[in-house]
């Protein structure tokens, strides 16, 4: 193997993806025509709640498809023991196909057991809150729900299934976090871009033009639609502004971030999980925070900044320390998430700017004035 980087790095690049995404309402219920093309002993890991509101409509798809599936219940956290468990499991039925269908440990837990016992990998996310479903990436938690690693897998998901109308019908607040993941996923790529960083796809390389335009076009769906989606999600509607949401969230995101690389905002909010007030928000929140902060630590114009608050206010995402329930941290505290945001080996070190604990400190007290000082009285 060569490990020289040089002119290589910059003329290199690297892409990938999963092998198919599929989008469309009632989707859940032809689920075994997905999982007939790619074996013929699928081994199904199912969220409780899943199982319970569509469990019926699952099975009786597999039936009618002629699959003999093993359908198991998820343990509720992506761990060793969990994964050990489905492994297990997995390699005593002989499956052939692993489909994780629930949230996004439901997922990682059966794609790390899919992989183990190369198996081919299907997905299929019941919420649309985070980028996590397309990726090659499976995080790991230790029991008590604390993150351990993220583990890069070989391969991605095989196929992608996404059921619209089953997401439309969730809380909105998945939603929403999903659309403050997908924020961050053009900025971050533009901050890669600046310092040449490279992507998730393979060591050294950058990304392709074929990830920056869908990065690019993951922001301008959610400029365009993602006011409209949210009202409509929030009354359990399902039109064309939600569709374009949910691929954003899901598809453009993923792919976007996976083939760009992630940074500052993604570092910012690591930062932000050592203060225990932030437990309760979701990823996806607290990254839109991110965001904000990445865009004041780069110096961007205020233009953008402003467009962003916009989105970020329109459609319910955190743009202050008092929305994240952070109102009292002072110097002191937010200096306690800059020195956790920029340990070593730290994302947030693929800006293109100067850092330092008290540079990034200052931007996210910064962001946070100017975002108090300009949201519009209630
Ligand atoms: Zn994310």
């Amino acid at each position: 193997m060569t490990t020289a980087i040089g002119w290589q790095a910059a003329e290199g690049r690297a892409y990938g993806g999963p092998g198919r995404y599929i989008q469309r309402a009632g989707e859940i219920e032809r689920l075994a025509d997905h999982l007939r093309d790619l074996g013929s002993r699928p081994f199904l890991l199912v969220d409780r709640i899943v199982d319970e509101r569509h469990g019926a409509a699952i099975r009786a798809s597999l039936a009618e498809a002629g699959l003999d599936a093993r359908i198991e219940l998820f343990g509720g956290e992506c761990s060793t023991e969990e994964i050990e468990r489905v492994t297990a499991l997995v390699a005593e039925t002989g499956a052939d196909v692993v489909a994780g269908i629930g949230g996004g440990k439901t997922a990682d837990t059966a794609k790390v057991a899919a992989v183990r016992q190369g198996a081919r990998i299907a997905v299929v996310p019941t919420i649309a809150s985070t980028d996590a479903p397309c990726s090659a990436i499976a995080v790991r938690y230790n029991d008590e729900g604390v993150m351990q690693e993220a583990i890069s897998l070989p391969r991605n998901p095989d196929i992608v299934i996404v059921d619209s109308a089953l997401i439309a019908k969730a809380p909105v607040r998945f939603l929403v976090a999903g659309m403050g993941d997908a924020l961050s996923t053009f900025f971050e790529a533009r901050s890669n871009l600046e310092s040449r960083s490279p992507n998730f796809i393979r060591p050294y390389l950058p990304a392709p033009q074929a990830g920056i335009a869908i990065a690019r076009a993951c922001h301008e769906v959610l400029m365009r639609d993602g006011l409209a989606a949210k009202v409509a999600a929030e009354r359990g509607l399902l039109t064309p502004a939600v569709e374009a949401i949910i691929e954003a969230n899901t598809l453009l995101s993923g792919l976007g971030f996976e083939n760009c690389g992630v940074s500052g905002a993604h570092g910012i909010h690591d930062g932000l999980t050592v203060l225990p007030a932030t437990r309760r928000f979701f990823h996806g929140e607290k990254v839109a925070f991110g965001t904000l902060c990445l865009l004041m630590l780069e110096g961007r114009p205020l233009a953008e900044i402003d467009e962003t608050l916009r989105f970020c206010r329109q459609v319910g995402l955190p743009t202050t320390l008092a929305d994240l329930d952070l109102a009292d941290a002072g110097p002191e505290e937010i200096g306690r998430v800059a020195q956790a945001a920029l340990k070593p080996g730290a994302i947030i070190n693929r800006v293109a700017t100067p850092l330092s604990p008290d540079i990034v400190r200052d931007a996210i007290l910064a962001l946070d004035a100017y975002a108090s000082r300009t949201a519009p009285a209630a």
